[in-house]
């Protein structure tokens, strides 16, 4: 995914697969902002902040070199968790120019509750 294409964007194309993205700030905001200040949202309570969703990056360093961290496999035992470093930096360590992104089937019921006290 290219970090300029917003949250909002990015789940009208996936409403036709059946899929969404899960990471809702409010405001409309980019992928790649999101992923440099590892934004949050309501929805983050089921399914977790921005940088649980991010698998892996590419990221342009200040030395003009290209980095890519993480990989498709879900395993994160061996290695340096370099995604940690780029999320939530707010671009101080690298420009993050590709992500790819956990997303999830749209749920067949989603329903709300809401606790009221009387005292
Ligand atoms: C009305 C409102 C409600 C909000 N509610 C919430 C909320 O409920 N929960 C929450 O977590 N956040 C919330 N936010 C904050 C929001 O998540 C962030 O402002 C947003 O994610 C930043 O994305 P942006 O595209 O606007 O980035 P920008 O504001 O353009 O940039 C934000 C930072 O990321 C850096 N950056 C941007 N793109 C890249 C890139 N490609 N590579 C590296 N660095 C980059 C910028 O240098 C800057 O430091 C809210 C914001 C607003 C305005």
């Amino acid at each position: 995914m290219i970090p300029g294409v917003t949250w909002s964007q990015l789940n009208k194309k996936l409403k036709s697969y059946g899929l969404f993205f899960s990471v809702n700030p409010g405001a409309d905001a980019t992928l790649g902002g999101m992923a440099a200040t590892n934004t949050s949202g309501t929805p983050a309570v089921k399914y977790g902040v921005m940088k649980e969703q991010v698998t892996s990056l590419e990221v342009a360093l200040p030395n003009r070199n290209i980095f890519h961290t993480g990989t498709q496999a879900a395993k994160s035992s061996s290695g340096y968790h370099l995604n940690s470093l780029f999320e939530g930096a707010e671009g101080t360590v690298g420009c993050i120019t590709k992500l790819t992104l956990h997303v999830y089937g749209i749920p067949e019921t989603i329903v709300a509750g809401r606790y009221l006290s009387v005292i």
